[in-house]
């Protein structure tokens, strides 16, 4: 409890400081409900309070003993919605630290993390209908009950024989007509319904995996390395302690969780496992359901509001022993939290890139565990460079996992040069060859390539227009299967057009998309079945899941896809990796650019091979000298990693540096860079953080807005986190802002 501050007034029943979802970067004061005092209403409650004309649902975070606004402005409470309350105070912690960490308004943050329902004001506990004997009924079950009503006479009997009563529910399981009987013998007062709350009452259930008659699985003998990272994570429990856990795609980083996770439970403590939006597939999950005795809770962004309300409640009642999810799981409610693992950290997934608060669930998880003085595992084959700079440091322990001695060797990464080879239809003939060798030999094939559709580009070959985007500084894709222009900004489509815009003549697709790739693959293979994965073939994990088994079981040998074929699954029957082209990566105004190239290549070449039988990896560039691709192709991850690093260092990029990055929108150029202009005046002539910018985006008109952006760093987080607190409140009374559309970025991952 604060005491009053200068300008504040006390009030004698004290304050409510509550978080509402609104964009105010601050909490709202309120008073008690009459006759109550504000300590009597507990943190992490919601509270129904008015709000402006209508009224909200918020949280209570602390307890104050004035406010400064006058005591005749400041509103009461109108209901106080839980009893109990609904986040827990480490999670409360957890939540205002995020919104702090991240300049983001508290309210927006703590709703976001409340399940739809319940941020509506619906009660936390989930309400079942129970059917109870009452004194009446006593008696007359023990006068043998109602003679000319049998089915009334059983139920009896059995309410009886159950004085703890049954759920109403439970009536339809029973001969039909129970419920008819229910409702009679209710109405002569022999029994009553009540309600009462089902997280109390099925606390003690079976375990889900025994429920449902699932066998568990026996685990493979642990290598020496895995006992190793095991027992290192185990040996923190009980308090913080961060690892990397490194190791090449399926040298056995998963086995590592699953049996770090196993003692955890076994210590009766809970668990919180982390996975990339992609990686959430059914595969991974039935593992972790064959492997641990216990229910899990799922939370991911494919949930509708009703099953994200359940699995919720699964994890706060601690029922759920388990919580698995993405992103926005971290900030999943968990009793007794013991263990966080986050599979893939590098995964940019992990990050809110756009709407809300742009957090780092990566990042936040770490925080987590060192609130809750609990171990955190961060496993990777290719970490980010930030992972492997703590690591250097020492803020992060190494755990590497050598590659086991039953899996396949080392793919071989060999560079495809462009320039040098005939090229047709975006394949260079080494590897148009090289794919004929591998499925004649009864290999598979994976082609990657990071970009969907058919043609980036549709040209005039007689005036050289190009078809644009009208609403972006994009060239529209040409979507043949579909018929249509699309833009990949802003989403606008438009009819395939014959011929030109302008003067008429044919227009042709240039350059190459997945769907042509696929399509000219198809021509030459024919006999060699081929699947298509990209967000244009599969938007839910079913459907990609469904391409992934397809290959598993062999029923497709050519596989071609964008990012998505990068993670995930291990394939032993791909035996040749194909990259189209790796020169986006190379030459981008993004400095991470390079890093996201290496972990691609590094992750799609570790899906292929078995046993003996290497994958050979075959990668397409026009610049096969580049210093970055000799390093990834003579010393493999970590040669590439501690080369960028030390670019990363001479440039002062992180993780040698703190980014912020303030983004604007705006109709107009001249809104969005005036803003910034005036936002970067507000930091005074001498700033003690460096700013650069504005400048506009390299995509700067996107859906009919123009985009711009101020790269606020600092060596240190402290020192621009106390810059942040100061200049944003300047920033947000500016009368420029108003005009625009504005977002900070703590730590962005992507600064174009
Ligand atoms: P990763 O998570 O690093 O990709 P996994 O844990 O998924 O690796 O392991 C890949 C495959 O190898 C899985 O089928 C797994 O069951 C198996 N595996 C893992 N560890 C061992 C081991 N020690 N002995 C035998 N098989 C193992
Ligand atoms: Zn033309
Ligand atoms: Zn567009």
């Amino acid at each position: 409890m604060s005491a009053p501050s200068p300008g504040t007034e006390s009030s004698p029943a004290g304050v409510l400081r509550v978080a509402v979802d609104c964009p105010l970067r601050r909490l709202l004061d309120y008073l008690p409900p009459a006759g109550q005092r504000a300590a009597d209403l507990p943190r992490g409650a919601r509270v129904r309070v008015p709000f402006g004309p209508r009224s909200a649902v918020g949280v209570i975070v602390a307890h104050a003993q004035g406010s400064a606004l006058a005591g005749g402005r400041l509103r009461a409470v109108t209901a106080l919605l839980d009893r109990e309350p609904l986040l827990d105070a480490a999670l409360l912690e957890l939540l205002q630290w995020t919104a702090s960490y991240y300049h983001h308004p508290p309210g927006e943050v703590i709703a976001a993390a409340i399940p739809a329902a319940l941020r509506a004001g619906q009660s936390a506990l989930a309400e079942e209908e129970w059917l109870e004997i009452t004194a009446a009924g006593v008696g007359a079950s023990l006068a043998g009950g109602p003679q000319r009503a049998p089915r009334q006479r059983e139920l009896l009997m059995m309410l009886a024989s159950l004085p703890a009563g049954i759920r109403l529910a439970q009536l339809d399981a029973l001969p039909p007509g129970a419920r008819p009987a229910a409702r009679a013998i209710a109405k002569r007062g022999w029994a009553r319904l009540t309600v009462r709350a089902a997280d109390a009452a099925t606390a003690a259930a079976a375990p889900a995996a025994t429920a449902r008659g699932t066998a568990l699985s026996t685990p493979p003998e642990p290598s020496a390395a895995q006992s190793l990272a095991v027992a290192a994570i185990d040996a923190a429990a009980g308090h913080y302690g961060a690892f990397l856990l490194q190791g090449a795609p399926g040298s056995g980083k998963t086995e590592v969780y699953l049996r770090a996770v196993a003692r955890c439970l076994e210590r009766g403590a809970s668990a919180l496992v982390l996975v990339p939006e992609i990686g959430l597939t059914p595969q991974l999950l039935e593992r972790f359901r064959a492997r641990l005795p216990v229910r899990m809770a799922v939370l991911h962004s494919a949930l509708s509001d009703g099953e994200r309300l359940a699995a919720w409640r699964e994890a706060r009642s601690g029922r759920a022993r388990v919580v698995i999810g993405t992103r926005s799981a971290v900030f999943a409610p968990i009793p007794g939290l013991g263990l966080i693992t986050v599979d893939e950290e590098h995964d940019s997934s992990y990050k809110q890139q756009e709407g809300g608060c742009r957090y780092s669930a990566r990042d936040v998880a770490v925080r987590r565990a060192q609130q809750a003085a609990v171990p955190v595992v961060l496993g990777s084959a290719t970490p980010a460079l930030e992972s492997l700079h703590n690591a250097r440091l020492g803020r992060y322990r190494l755990l590497p996992l050598p590659r086991r001695a039953d899996q396949a060797a080392a793919p071989h990464l060999a560079l495809i040069d462009l320039r040098a080879h005939a090229v047709h239809q975006g394949l260079a003939g080494p590897v148009t060859q090289a794919i004929g060798r591998h499925l004649a030999a009864d290999g598979q094939v994976l082609v990657y390539l990071n970009r969907r559709g058919y043609a980036p580009t549709l040209l005039c070959t007689s005036c050289g227009w190009i078809a644009p985007c009208s609403e972006c500084d994009a060239r529209l894709t040409v979507h043949r299967e579909a018929a249509q222009l699309r833009c990949h900004w802003c989403g606008a489509t438009a009819p395939l057009p014959t011929r030109c815009g302008r003067c008429g003549f044919a227009v042709k697709p240039v350059g190459q998309g997945t769907e042509r790739i696929a399509e000219t693959l198809a021509a030459m293979f024919p006999d060699a079945p081929l699947l298509r994965l990209d967000r244009d073939t599969a938007r839910g994990a079913a459907e990609i899941e469904a391409v992934m088994n397809a290959l598993l079981d062999g029923s497709a040998r050519i596989l071609v896809g964008t990012q998505m074929v990068t993670k995930g699954h291990h394939f032993p029957g791909v035996s040749l990796v194909a990259v189209i082209n790796a020169d986006q990566g190379l030459f981008s105004t993004d400095f991470r650019a390079a890093e996201r190239l290496a972990q691609t290549i590094v992750q799609v070449a570790g899906r292929a091979g078995r046993g003996a039988r290497a994958g050979e990896v075959m990668i397409q560039t026009e610049y096969p000298e580049h210093p970055l691709l000799q390093g990834l192709i003579n010393g493999g991850y970590e040669a590439f990693a501690a080369g960028a690093l030390e670019e990363r260092a001479t440039a002062r990029w992180p993780p040698f540096s703190r980014l912020a990055l303030l983004r604007a929108s705006a109709r107009s150029a001249a809104d969005a860079l005036g803003f910034l202009r005036a936002a970067r005046a507000c930091a005074g002539d001498r700033p003690p953080v460096r700013l650069l910018g504005p400048v506009s985006a390299v995509m700067a008109r996107r859906a009919g807005r123009h985009h711009a952006q101020l790269l606020l760093e600092h060596a240190g987080r402290g020192e621009l986190q106390r810059f942040l607190d100061a200049w944003l409140e300047r920033v947000e009374g500016l009368p420029e802002a108003r005009r625009v559309r504005w977002a900070l970025d703590v730590d962005p991952l992507d600064i174009q």
